[in-house]
């Protein structure tokens, strides 16, 4: 999928409305309220520069929280606007609405190559539901939309699906990215290509897990998401957690233990092949595990998963918390013998000091691996920090919900509003 990015013509002394995401964590200091994470403020720095240096006046719409409909200003988003100036190095200009007469006049008041950044679009009910006239109103402030807020694209909201509708529209550099990368990952991976999946809520990755494994060549499954495989094939979990499906999708019949059962039987047929060992199934979950009583035990015993075993972990009343050793060596030897990694979730408690090798071991094989390595998700993102492997990955995608539904194969409506133009 190739979605265009503006060029220098396309940009050039117009004033462009860029959508960003500024929806950022939030901490108090003094008596106010300052940016607590600014990954998503930089994520936006190259498209915002692109468009500086030629000369654009550059309007920055966003939302941030669920305000719902209407003005509050503990979601403002002034403390963006305030630390974008502190990144961009330059004033940036911070618009109490981001529609009306007064927006507008503010926005022709700009010089060329300036900022501002209005303030937040869901304080407007018409933002949700996709509203057209607010959509023309967004539309109205500039002369070209460029989409930056990829993390939203899943969304069809007037600031997404509605304004491209009025305006020559394209895709920011971190945008079009993202759509590459994850495009390259579902249609020519370099191969083998090594699927990593952990956590503990297979219910938002389930559909990603379900198109991702057919195109993978080896899945390994850990974490919480891991109980759902062993379940499926027969093994007592003991208290392991294991996440229900939601309410309305329990009542018609949806179970995680069943879609695991169905990935393993339609997987069944094929094997991976690794130096060393005997042809593998191509879903492999954890052949040992660390488990204790509970999250805050200081330690954990290493379980094998063999029949005798099982008993003691159910006697024992123990939840399994990381994936043990023997796992965490085949996990890094197929790590290391991949083409390309998609990795998501972590693969144990890896908060706690003592279920946290498993995810340790397999963040620092992906990282040391020559492959294309791809990572996404909030929790992933944060072991790696806690590891201090940042940079290490070719990829970091922080796109959550947007993300997991692009590869599950759907179509974006953000994404679709860009390609039509
Ligand atoms: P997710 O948001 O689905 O990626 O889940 C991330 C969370 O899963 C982290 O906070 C981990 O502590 C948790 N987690 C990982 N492995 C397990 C496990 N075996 N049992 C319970 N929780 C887990």
């Amino acid at each position: 999928m190739k979605i265009q990015t503006p060029t220098n013509n396309d940009v050039a002394n117009k004033t462009v409305l860029v959508r960003a995401d500024y929806n950022v964590p939030l901490k108090k200091h003094g008596t106010g309220m300052v940016v607590a994470d600014e990954t998503r403020l930089r994520a936006s720095l190259a498209t915002l520069n692109f468009l500086r240096k030629n000369k654009a006046k550059v309007v920055i719409i966003s939302h941030s929280g669920r305000p719902k409909g209407k003005p509050n200003p503990a979601y403002s988003l002034k403390p963006a606007a305030e630390r974008l100036s502190h990144l961009l190095e330059d004033e940036v200009v911070f618009l109490p609405d981001c529609i009306g007469p007064e927006v507008e006049k503010a926005v022709a008041e700009l010089k060329p190559g300036q900022v501002a950044v209005l303030e937040n679009l869901r304080f407007h009910p018409e933002e949700k539901e996709n509203d057209r006239e607010f959509a023309k109103k967004l539309a109205k402030l500039a002369d070209v939309y460029v989409n930056e807020a990829f993390s939203t694209a899943h969304r069809a909201h007037a600031s997404v699906v509605g304004v491209p509708k009025y305006l020559p529209s394209f895709a920011g550099i971190s945008f079009a990215k993202e759509v590459e990368t994850f495009t390259t990952l579902m249609t020519s991976p370099k191969r083998p290509f090594v699927m990593v999946i952990g956590g503990a809520k297979i219910s938002d990755k389930v559909a990603a897990v379900e198109h991702l494994t057919k195109i993978a060549d080896a899945v390994l499954v850990g974490g919480g998401v891991a109980n759902n495989f062993l379940k499926a094939d027969g093994f007592e979990i003991a208290k392991s957690y294991i996440q229900d499906a939601p309410a309305d999708l329990k009542k018609q019949g949806v179970d995680y233990v069943d879609v695991a059962e169905d990935l393993l039987n339609e997987t069944k047929q094929e094997r991976i092949l690794i130096d060393g060992y005997i042809p593998l199934p191509k879903i492999l979950y954890p052949t040992d595990v660390v488990a204790a009583k509970d999250m805050e035990s200081r330690s954990g015993k290493v379980i094998e998963l063999v029949n005798g075993e099982r008993k003691a972990a159910l006697e024992q009343n123990l939840m399994f918390l990381d994936i043990g050793p023997k796992t965490i060596r085949l996990f890094k030897e197929i790590i290391l013998q991949a083409g390309t990694i998609f990795w998501n979730g972590p693969m144990g408690v890896f908060e706690k000091k003592a279920f946290s090798e498993g995810t340790e071991e397999v963040a620092r094989a992906i990282a040391k691996s020559s492959a294309t390595t791809i990572l996404g998700g909030g929790d992933t993102i944060a072991a790696i920090s806690a590891f201090h492997l940042n940079n290490r990955y070719d990829y970091v995608s922080a796109a959550g919900g947007a993300a997991l539904s692009f590869l599950a194969g759907k179509p974006l409506v953000g994404v679709e509003a860009l390609l039509k133009k």
